[in-house]
């Protein structure tokens, strides 16, 4: 049986329309014998209204405290992420053009950062995901492969969130060809493994490309409430159908998963 020990891919009420605390997650994870959760809320116009006054870096700074968490926790290694939005065909992420007037102790002096970069620096990796998108509307394939490959080469990008799931048609053969390079993962996102049996055929063909150009994935429930925290069973029967080697599944334990952030982000953490 194909052996799978990790998680990135998890929110926690920071997310908002997520129920369940950082403490519930990590409880979850350990009582399945998970070795590594990664904790990833939404970076993404989802979580606040837009405002005439700007940014409010007040609204992001459960992303700004990750020194508090213990390393282990439970026996479970905790990560610290996000997953942040791509915002547009050039494949910018969220955030990126938000500069921060204020910081949590008031306005900034001096020469300002985004908010994305603000928010990045303490994540030890960051999940690239399209969620609602409108600006791809009559976009081409060749414009939405290069949206993804635009987002892999991000240096704080390691995964991108579930590509299968969005309907959006791009040359898969090209993104994991490049994510091979980069030693960067495309997630198997279990959550889109419910439901429609589009997304799950999508899924699967997707994961067969990636077999074929040889690059690595990880493995994610995308859990929005601590029931659904490591709970990869369709994942894990899907990459075992299609005989994914298991040299490739960077998310089989641990060990192998922070070898591949440490190979992918040397510069990052
Ligand atoms: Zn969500
Ligand atoms: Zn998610």
């Amino acid at each position: 049986m194909l052996h799978i020990a990790c998680d990135i891919h998890t929110h926690t009420i920071f997310s908002r329309h997520a129920y369940s605390t950082l403490e519930e997650n990590v409880r979850a994870a350990a009582e399945l014998r998970c070795e590594l959760l990664g904790i990833t809320d939404h970076f993404s116009a989802m979580m606040h209204p837009e405002s005439a006054a700007g940014v409010d870096l007040r609204d992001y700074q459960h992303f700004l405290n990750f020194e508090v968490w213990p390393e282990v926790c439970h026996g479970v290694r905790l990560m610290h992420g996000c997953e942040a939005d791509i915002v547009d065909l050039d494949g910018n992420l969220y955030g990126w053009d938000m500069p921060l007037e204020r910081g949590l102790g008031g306005p900034v002096a001096g020469p300002t950062e985004t908010l994305q970069q603000v928010v990045f620096r303490d994540c030890d990796y960051v999940i690239a995901s399209v969620h609602s998108h409108p600006w791809a509307e009559g976009a081409s394939r060749e414009q939405l492969t290069r949206m993804y490959l635009r987002a892999l080469e991000h240096p704080k990008v390691l995964i991108l969130g579930h590509v299968g799931r969005t309907g959006l048609d791009f040359d898969i053969d090209a993104v994991a060809k490049r994510a091979r390079e980069l030693g960067k993962l495309i997630e198997i996102n279990e959550s889109s493994l419910y439901g429609r049996q589009d997304s799950t055929s999508r899924c699967t063909e997707i994961a067969r490309r990636c077999k074929a150009a040889g690059c690595m994935l990880a493995t994610g429930s995308d859990a929005h409430i601590s029931y659904d925290v490591a709970r990869l069973d369709r994942s894990r029967q899907m990459l075992e159908e299609i005989g994914y080697p298991a040299r490739l599944v960077a998310t089989r334990d641990a060990e192998t998963f922070l070898r591949a952030l440490e190979r992918a982000l040397p510069t990052a953490r």
